[in-house]
C-alpha cells in the first residue's frame, strides 16, 4: 500500500462519534479511494461534480437491489429520464459494458451514472465485461471530480465478491486520475470485507 489511514470521525448530533468501517487509500497524487458500508442514496459531497454509479439493467427500467433504492430515493422523475434515452436496439438502452448519465433529481448528488455490470454465469468473460463497466469514460467528459460506485454485478447478477473487487480495484487504479475522490459504499459486510482485501493487495 502507498498510504493508508483510517478516518476515525465524524461530527453526529454535536458530538464526534468514531466511525468504524471507512478506509482510505491514496490512488495518485491527486486522488483518493475511500471504502465505505452503507447506502449510496444518502451520499454526496458538492451536488456539483458529484455523481454516484447505478448497477442497472440494458433496459434501463426500474428493478430491485441498488437500482430500486435508487429510483426510490430520487423519485419518479428518474424513470422518465431513463426512458428518454434513446433506445439502440429492442429494449435495449444500454449494453453491458456502457454507461448513461441522468440527473439525480431529489438525491443530494449532481448526477446519476447507469452502468450495466454482466450477468457472471451468462457471460463468457465476465472481468471484460466488469471492467468496462469501471471504466467510466462518461464521468470524465461531465467533469465529475467524486464519485461513488456500489458493487456492481454482486448482487442478482451473481458475481462472485472476490473476483468483483479484484476487478473495480484495479481498474479504479487505472482510471483514478480523472477523479479527486473515487468511493465505493458498500451495502453488506461480506461485500466490504472483500473490497478491503483487495485493495490492501492492489494498491
Ligand atoms: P446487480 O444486478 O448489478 O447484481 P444489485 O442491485 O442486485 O445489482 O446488487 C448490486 C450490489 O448493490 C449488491 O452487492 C447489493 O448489496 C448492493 N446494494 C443494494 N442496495 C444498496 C444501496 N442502497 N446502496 C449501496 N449498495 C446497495
Amino acid at each position: 500500500g502507498i498510504a493508508r489511514a483510517s478516518i476515525s470521525t465524524s461530527a453526529i448530533g454535536g458530538r464526534t462519534e468514531r466511525k468504524a468501517g471507512m478506509d482510505l487509500f491514496q490512488i495518485s497524487p491527486s486522488s483518493v479511494l475511500k471504502l465505505q458500508r452503507g447506502d449510496i442514496t444518502k451520499w454526496f459531497v458538492n451536488g456539483s461534480t458529484d455523481a454516484i454509479v447505478n448497477a442497472a439493467n440494458e433496459r434501463l427500467q426500474r428493478g430491485g437491489g441498488v437500482d430500486g433504492a435508487i429510483h426510490r430515493a430520487a423519485g419518479p422523475l428518474l424513470q422518465a429520464a431513463c426512458l428518454e434515452i434513446p433506445e439502440v436496439q429492442p429494449g435495449v438502452r444500454c449494453p453491458t459494458g456502457e454507461a448513461r448519465i441522468t440527473p439525480a433529481f431529489q438525491l443530494p448528488v449532481s448526477r446519476i451514472i447507469h452502468t450495466v455490470g454482466p450477468i457472471y454465469d451468462a457471460h463468457r468473460h465476465p472481468e471484460v465485461l466488469l471492467r468496462k463497466a469501471y471504466s467510466l469514460q462518461l464521468a470524465k467528459e461531465n467533469n465529475i471530480e467524486y464519485i461513488a460506485f456500489p458493487s456492481i454485478s454482486c448482487g442478482v447478477f451473481g458475481y462472485p465478491f472476490d473476483e468483483a473487487s479484484n476487478v473495480a480495484i484495479s481498474t479504479i487504479k487505472e482510471f483514478s486520475d480523472n477523479f479527486k475522490e473515487v468511493h465505493f459504499v458498500l451495502f453488506e459486510d461480506e461485500v466490504y470485507n472483500a473490497w478491503l482485501e483487495s485493495a490492501r493487495k492492489l494498491l
